[in-house]
């Protein structure tokens, strides 16, 4: 039933991200759009054949653990192999790592159709991906040459090690530790848990990368250092060696994406497991963040993924399930012909290329922050990225969830049985919003470290990018009310900012007061833009533009709102002491 949405997701790297620009401006070297198009067409055919359908057995069998031994759903192991095969592991790796050298937004569109077709299987990958950026971005020479080629293979898989029972969103916890052997290595001692992908059956090596302190490390994060720490030891000649101390205790038993296995890991029970150090001491929280950074936005596609997948589905159920008379109808109508059904639908669909928009604009914002021709256009390029990744991640990853509540309310109480699939995508969407760094804590990233980028220039250059796309708009044939929807969130978001960046200076808790408040104003003012610049694209169809229109009309209006709520400050929630006071 599922379909890989290529079509749509080459529309929005091409017309909104501007993929075509940055090509045509050589930030590529020779690649072009044609290239881009038959990747990312391949990538669709494969998921759609190969992994979607096995959706529906990774949940309902899910990951099994024994003695340490975790084993994947029927038929995983045999399309990860296939994926592998593909080199799908290697987009965007350098050819002489046995990569394709692509673009990370085109990877990044890759990513969402993984997770389209089973955000279960992707999360493997998504991981791999993260570790391989980290491990290019810090490892010496050598562990490059024993590890990079090998993830950048997919013949070996990657994890992020971050989560101890008392440091979840607080890294100043975390208590695993290493000591230096003497010999260039360390050992590695302690637990993580919620360790997606830590152990597994689909590939013959993990390379575990984890955050532990040394010995005389300074307190809190700056006393973190990152430990490549493999299942498998790696003899000189490349082959796999003996065991290393790390274990999987258990895997657990969730909500959702039940193919994922999310282990308890223990390292060092005999002696200390051996770990290598990624980049410097105490530097451990810089290279992870190579890591998280790639992965939010890939986590903001899982969102974006889920969402897809959820409106097809619903759209599909609501074309063929007939209840009661729409309009003059002589007859039962499908329930699509309902305004509110096509409230609901066009709510899904609408969010979701409007999250697509803002994840894509963040994509190729990291590209060019790598090679746009000049060091002004990088370092924009640079600002901009890291202004967008936290609303990518946690604006979309809420598209996801809202929009698969949604799905399972357009199928009414079908939608809460198992047997029509519905359900699920509502199970695994719930877990985005909290991972890699819950939403909340997204909210006050964006608030405390990134408005006030250059100064306020990065948040100012968005808003001037939504005023233009407004303006472009207003008065077109079809376009409605876009352009004055768009204007007003825009300038909402304008006063919004501007309170905030003065609250950051002189009342602490008004900013956090109204950071998601913030978060939110920020997707619906820029996702708005990213529709009405696709609907404004020559080549956009009616289709395009009325999804524009519906959601400046009908989605949008809530910003100014939103601008109200930031503006009113904290009094509201640390006034309300006695409403949260615990009943005696
Ligand atoms: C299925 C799954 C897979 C995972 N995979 C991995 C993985 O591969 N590697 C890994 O290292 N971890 C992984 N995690 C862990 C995940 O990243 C954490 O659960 C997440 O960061 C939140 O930490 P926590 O659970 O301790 O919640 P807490 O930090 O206890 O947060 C609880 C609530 O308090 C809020 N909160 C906390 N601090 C603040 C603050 N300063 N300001 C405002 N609000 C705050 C949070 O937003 C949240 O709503 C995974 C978790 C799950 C469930």
């Amino acid at each position: 039933m599922y379909r890989s949405p290529v079509e749509d997701i080459l529309f929005s790297l091409r017309h909104v991200a501007g993929l075509d620009e940055a090509i045509a401006e050589g930030a590529f070297g020779d690649l072009d759009a044609d290239t881009v198009a038959s990747v990312i067409g391949e990538a669709g055919r494969f998921a759609t054949e190969v992994i979607a359908p096995l959706n529906r057995t990774g949940d309902t069998q899910g990951a099994k653990c024994e003695n340490g031994v975790v084993t994947s759903p029927q038929g995983f192991r045999d399309a990860y192999q296939q994926w592998v095969a593909g080199g799908w592991a290697g987009v965007t790796a350098a050819p002489e790592q046995g990569g394709m050298g692509l673009p990370h937004s085109v990877n990044f569109a890759c990513s969402e159709i993984w997770n389209g077709a089973s955000m279960g299987f992707a999360l493997c990958p998504l991981l791999s991906e993260g570790a391989l950026g980290a491990l290019n971005a810090y490892a010496s020479p050598e562990l490059k040459e024993t590890y990079v080629k090998r993830l950048a293979s997919g013949e070996w898989t990657g994890t992020m090690n971050l989560t101890e029972p008392q440091a979840g969103s607080d890294l100043n916890a975390v208590r695993a530790r290493a000591e230096p052997a003497g010999d260039g290595s360390y050992r590695v001692f302690g637990q993580k848990i919620f360790i997606t992908y830590g152990e597994h059956d689909l590939a013959d090596n993990i390379v575990h990368l984890v955050l532990a302190r040394l010995p005389d490390a300074p307190a809190g994060t700056r006393g973190l250092s990152l430990f490549l720490v493999p299942k498998f030891l790696v003899r000189p000649d490349g082959s796999l060696g003996q065991r290393n101390d790390v274990r999987c205790a258990s895997i657990e038993h969730k909500l959702g994406i039940h193919a994922s296995p999310t282990c308890v890991m223990v390292y060092g029970d005999n002696g200390g497991a051996t770990g290598f150090l990624v980049g410097e001491e105490n530097r451990g929280l810089a290279a992870m963040f190579v890591m998280m950074n790639s992965a939010r936005l890939s986590v903001g596609l899982q969102g974006v993924a889920i969402a897809e997948r959820a409106f097809q589905h619903a759209a599909a159920y609501a074309r063929d399930r007939k209840q009661g008379r729409a309009g003059a109808a002589p007859g039962m109508s499908p329930i699509v012909e309902h305004p509110d059904v096509r409230r609901m639908l066009l709510t899904m669909k609408a969010s979701l290329q409007a999250a697509r928009g803002i994840c894509h604009l963040t994509g190729v914002a990291i590209d060019l922050s790598r090679h746009a021709a000049t060091k002004e256009a990088r370092e924009a390029a640079a600002e901009r990225a890291s202004l967008l990744t936290p609303v990518a991640k946690a604006w979309s990853t809420d598209v996801g969830d809202e929009a698969a509540s949604l799905g399972v309310q357009v199928h009414g109480g079908m939608g809460y049985i198992e047997e029509t699939g519905a359900a699920q995508h509502m199970r695994d969407a719930r877990i985005a919003g909290i991972y890699e760094g819950t939403n909340g804590i997204q909210a006050v990233d964006l608030v405390t470290r990134k408005i006030t980028l250059g100064g306020g220039r990065a948040v100012q250059r968005e808003i001037a990018f939504i005023r233009a796309i407004a303006s472009d708009a207003a008065g077109r044939d079809g376009f409605g009310a876009t352009g004055k929807r768009l204007e007003e969130a825009a300038g909402g978001l304008e006063r919004a900012t501007a309170y905030l960046l003065d609250a950051l200076a002189n009342d602490q808790d008004a900013a956090l007061a109204g950071a998601y408040a913030y978060l939110k104003l920020f997707g619906l003012a820029l996702g708005g833009a990213c529709l009405a610049k696709a609907a404004l694209a020559p080549e956009a169809d009616a289709g395009r533009v009325a999804l524009a229109r519906f959601f400046a009309e009908k989605l949008a209006p809530v910003a100014p709102g939103l601008a109200e709520t930031i503006l009113s400050g904290d009094a509201a929630l640390s006034g309300a002491e006695a409403a949260l006071k615990e009943v005696a």
